[in-house]
């Protein structure tokens, strides 16, 4: 899917294709092949010894480091190699794919082209968490993804002033994936950047719907992975989109990490900046699970604080949590920073904020993420 998506379908398919050409040619005739998916492949050797396997997977590597040239462009690909052998997990099928997975990974982090035997203390994967991956992969494709809608709501007035939008994952084959579960995934595979992308489309596209159906105007705010967020072109591609979608830009938000804003700050200041002046929202997600302190984060142009539900919880009941939250509010109001409490459940947690003049908050006790047309309700009624 990567490789389709950033080269489209016939060049990527050539690729693939060749790739697996080059495979075979260092196999012999009773060995197997088998496409996992775009970017992996299975092969049985059938009588090898492990010396021969390591011959087998050097060949591979150096044909694959060889570049290709598809319709004149040269491509190279990093290729990285797990081994396992019968004897490690007798005749479980399931046992030996997921050894050759963590011994693929392990590999992997070798920064490339390189081939690792599993060995016994290798964090072997479920076989679940395998498949997940395998199923990841095809899953936009499939339209197995949704995007459901929180209520941002004003401590002031009561109203819904905005939504955060939140993936969810409908797989065919598993059923409900949490993103807990798969956006790390997302992340590691590098997945994450289309399936970000795709949200961001599919929320301005929704936002604009709603303007035109005249209902109040909100600001719809998206998620943004580090993966994402760290994209050279990222600012290009988020133009690009709220052109398309005729959303403009006081319109979207974009919600990121603490830890995502502190690694390479320079870096950092130098593309918030540049989203700031396309127009657009920033809110810093998480406030208070990373190490980063106010005076710290004063040098990054953004606009929202959210604090993060484990200060909210029991902030009622919670000295440490109460005062903790309170010092959040007061300090990001000096900075003329809005400040929303996330994961608001009682009635008593969000008198609390009233009382401590936080701006907005969101969570189950007013609504849990909701599907667009339930979301339209909510707006209306
Ligand atoms: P997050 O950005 O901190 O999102 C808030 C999470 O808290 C959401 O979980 C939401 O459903 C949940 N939540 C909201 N109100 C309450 C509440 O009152 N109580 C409790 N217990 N939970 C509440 P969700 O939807 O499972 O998302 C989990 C995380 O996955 C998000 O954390 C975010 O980091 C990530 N994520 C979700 N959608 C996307 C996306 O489109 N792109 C990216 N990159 N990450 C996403
Ligand atoms: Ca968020
Ligand atoms: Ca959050
Ligand atoms: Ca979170």
């Amino acid at each position: 899917n990567r490789i389709n998506d950033s080269m489209g379908y016939q060049v990527g398919d050539l690729l693939i294709q060749t790739m697996a050409e080059r495979i075979v040619a260092c196999l012999q005739p009773i060995d197997s092949v088998i496409r996992l998916n775009p970017e992996q492949f299975i092969v049985i050797l059938s009588h090898s010894e492990q010396n021969q396997a390591a011959a087998v997977a050097q060949l591979v590597l150096d044909r694959l480091s060889i570049p290709f040239v598809l319709e004149g462009q040269e491509i190279f690909i990093t290729t990285s190699i797990g081994i396992t052998t019968r004897s490690d997990a007798a005749d479980n099928v399931d046992l030996l794919i997921k050894q050759a997975d963590a011994a693929m990974q392990t590999a992997q982090k070798q920064s490339g082209n390189h081939y690792e035997f599993y060995a016994s203390g290798m964090t072997v994967g479920s076989l679940n968490q395998f498949l997940l991956e395998a199923n990841l992969r095809h899953a936009l494709e499939r339209s197995e993804f949704q995007v459901y809608y929180q209520p941002k709501v004003s401590l002031v007035t009561g109203e819904i002033v905005g939504a955060e939008a939140l993936i969810r994952w409908f797989s065919s084959s598993q059923g409900f994936v949490s993103p807990v579960e798969f956006i790390p995934l997302a992340e590691e595979t590098g997945l994450i950047v289309p399936l970000d992308e795709w949200v961001m489309t599919t929320v301005c596209t929704q936002a604009k719907q709603w303007q035109l159906a005249d209902l109040p105007p909100l600001q719809v705010a998206v998620n943004l992975s580090g993966l994402q967020f760290h994209q050279t072109d990222l600012t290009e591609r988020v133009t690009q989109i709220l052109q398309r979608t005729e959303l403009e830009p006081q319109y979207l938000e974009l919600e990121l990490t603490e830890s995502v804003i502190m690694q390479n700050t320079d870096a950092t200041i130098k593309k918030l900046d540049q989203l700031k002046t396309l127009g657009i929202q920033i809110a810093i997600d998480d406030f208070g699970t990373g190490y980063s302190s106010l005076s710290y984060l004063k040098q990054f142009s953004f606009d929202t604080l959210k604090i993060d539900r484990c200060f909210v919880q029991n902030i009622s009941c919670d000295s440490k949590n109460a005062a903790i939250t309170t010092a959040m509010i007061q300090m990001a109001h000096d900075l003329d920073l809005k400040v929303i409490a996330e994961g608001v459940e009682t009635n008593s947690e969000l008198a609390f904020l009233q009382q401590q003049a936080c701006d907005e908050m969101q969570g189950y006790f007013f609504s849990r993420p909701v599907p667009a047309p339930e979301f339209e309700q909510l707006l209306v009624t």
